[in-house]
């Protein structure tokens, strides 16, 4: 398909634009469903290692516990709540409330009222109804006579049941229902100074109501006194001065004197009394968590959505899943700590989708992405190969066609060369020019054709008995002429060894390299020294001149395809890079290696290693 120019031009600009295009549609879905249980649960996790503050001291609670029963043998009659009211109201309390309705209190007409009397006496007594009071029905919270001296209040708890996180848990608090302060918003207020509820922080509407969220602690924080010493009157009197006395039931019967917390499901984790103690708590001390806003929790998604698709898209399936997985981390982290330090509570379960939705809707789209770029490539790959292979015929096909005449052209000179008709001396330079070059152009055709014969694999070790020593006085027999002309002596020391099963051919081309260029590169009236000796379980042949060196920069590349050093390749010695890479290719062929010293304008020491175990068995 032909793309327009302008396309191809911002191509990866847009699809850019279409990824974060992409991130932020994902965003958008995900918000407009409401997480509430899963946010609710991140929530719990955190309340639940979060640092835990002491409580203010202002609360006290009372329990009609199972000792209460064991001591009476029955419920607390209306006497017995007379008596124990008694006592309390000689600790002077600043308010005290009863978190289950008076009303259930048995006794006599006139038990009933002294026991009411005596609540009206405190100068703070409430009853904390758990149904809010709706305008206009105040009657609703008016306790039966004789108790109606006692007044009523809604401080309802609040399960998460219907509304929220649908999972019981008791996590608000409420502050004023339809413009009137709730049972808790007045009992704080006792000791802020203030029956409004603007100034709590966290604050936040709900179907007429303002609430809060509970700044949690866990059961036990709050030591809880027996009904039955309060009544005894063993206690000491003093923790009860001018704090608020909550009195409950702690019997185990009834499920409703139990709540679900964020440290537990379990419907009777805490009892009913430590939660309204925690519900004064969160607001004496102000402390109740802020809950981040919408817009927060939709810029979030959308940064996690867009950090998740680049991960995704540009980055290695590991390196990308160890950088999702460590910003997952980090994320949590920052919340848990937000929460824990500065009673922040950071929406996580938005952000936290959106990296799972990102990732498995991004991850398909990259493979599929990466199959065409496979793909591609396996096609550029079958053309290069094509070419490749087509490169190698016509240097192997050239290359033989090319031998041949110059082999001719070699003869013929060295026909003219020896013929009895004696030449002028300058026909016999042109003639020794012409055999030298067509030698020259014949050991370059001979160089590719072994580079084509390695590239396309086909050398194949034709292995041989033979003497080692031997293979080299023939290569510098050959070389004699070359070395000659340049007046280079060249000396040998060979060890006697022993015959090895070489490829002859191929060591003879490696050392002839070797030995060509200790001569090439060596000024005239110089040395090389070929020596051969066996030690530690290798025979060694080494090729020591005193040329002009090599670099330690140009060592490492020597071997190298085509490489030739800078200053030869601006001189006027001819080669073709390809020397040394031969005889390292057909020396490792034989499992041995080859090793360099050298030192500038001192010389070179090539050394090639050949391993013990060629020797014949
Ligand atoms: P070339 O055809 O250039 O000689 P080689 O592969 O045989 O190619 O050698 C690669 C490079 O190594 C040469 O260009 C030269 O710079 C360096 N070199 C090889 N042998 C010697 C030597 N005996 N003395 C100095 N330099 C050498």
């Amino acid at each position: 398909m032909i793309q327009p120019q302008w396309f191809t031009k911002y191509k990866p600009q847009i699809l850019n634009v279409i990824r974060v295009a992409f991130a932020l549609g994902i965003t958008f879905v995900i918000c407009q469903f409401k997480l509430d249980y899963l946010e609710s649960w991140t929530y719990d996790l955190r309340v639940q290692f979060q640092k835990v503050r002491p409580p203010s001291g202002n609360v006290r609670l009372v329990s009609i516990d199972t000792a209460t029963l064991k001591e009476i043998g029955r419920d607390p009659h209306a006497t017995d709540h007379t008596m124990a009211l008694l006592n309390l109201l000689k600790a002077g309390p600043k308010a005290v409330v009863y978190i289950f309705s008076p009303s259930e209190v048995v006794g006599s007409y006139d038990e009933l009222k002294e026991f009411g009397d005596l609540a009206a006496r405190f100068p703070n007594f409430y009853y904390a109804a758990d149904t809010l009071h709706r305008k206009g029905v105040a009657a609703e919270l008016k306790l039966p006579s004789p108790l109606d001296g006692i007044k009523v209040m809604s401080g309802p708890k609040t399960e998460d049941q219907r509304i929220f996180a649908r999972d019981g848990v008791t996590r608000r608090v409420i502050l004023s229902f339809e413009g009137s302060p709730t049972l808790h918003a007045h009992v704080a207020g006792l000791y802020t100074g203030s029956e409004t509820w603007d100034h709590y922080r966290g604050t936040f509407d709900y179907l007429g109501s303002k609430q809060v969220y509970l700044n949690y602690r866990p059961a036990g924080t709050y030591p809880v006194m027996s009904f039955k010493d309060l009544m005894t009157n063993t206690f000491d009197p003093g923790q009860f001065k001018d704090k608020v006395v909550l009195v409950g039931r702690d019997t185990l019967e009834n499920t409703f004197d139990y709540v679900a917390t964020p440290y537990s499901k379990n419907p009777v984790s805490m009892t009913t009394l430590e939660m309204h103690a925690n519900m004064l708590d969160t607001l004496i001390k102000n402390l109740a968590p802020i809950r981040t806003s919408h817009w927060l929790d939709l810029l979030l998604t959308a940064l996690i959505s867009m950090i998740t698709l680049y991960v995704v898209i540009t980055l290695r399936p590991t390196e990308g899943l160890i950088l999702l997985i460590l910003t997952m981390l980090t994320f949590i982290f920052v919340c848990h700590a937000l929460l824990s330090l500065a009673g922040v509570w950071v929406e996580m379960a938005h952000p936290m989708l959106a990296i799972f939705i990102c990732y498995y809707f991004f991850i398909p789209y990259r493979l599929i992405m990466e199959n065409r770029r496979s793909w591609e490539y396996y096609q550029r790959n079958r053309l290069l190969t094509q070419v490749e292979e087509l490169k190698s015929n016509f240097l192997r096909m050239m290359s033989h066609d090319l031998k041949t005449p110059l082999a001719r052209i070699q003869g013929m000179a060295d026909v003219v060369l020896t013929d009895t008709t004696p030449l002028s001396t300058s026909q016999t330079q042109a003639v020794k020019t012409i055999r030298d070059s067509s030698r020259e152009l014949s050991d370059f055709i001979g160089s590719i054709l072994n580079l084509s014969r390695i590239e396309s694999k086909d050398i194949k070790l034709q292995l041989k008995s033979r003497d080692i020593n031997q293979v080299l006085e023939n290569v510098v027999h050959q070389l004699d002429y070359v070395a000659k002309k340049k007046n280079i002596e060249i000396l040998t020391e060979f060890d006697p060894l022993f015959s090895l099963k070489i490829d002859e051919d191929l060591l003879r081309q490696a050392f002839m390299n070797l030995i060509e260029n200790s001569i090439k590169y060596s000024p005239e009236n110089s040395k090389i020294l070929i020596s051969t000796e066996e030690k530690d379980n290798n025979l060694i042949v080494q090729v020591a001149d005193q040329g002009r060196g090599i670099t330690p920069e140009d060592i490492p590349h020597i071997f190298h395809k085509f490489y030739r050093s800078w200053d030869v390749q601006n001189s006027a010695i001819k080669g073709s890079g390809l020397g040394l890479f031969l005889a390292k290719y057909f020396v490792e062929l034989h499992r041995g290696r080859i090793e360099v010293e050298s030192e500038i304008n001192k010389g070179s020491t090539f050394t090639v290693f050949l391993p013990n175990d060629l020797k014949e068995a």
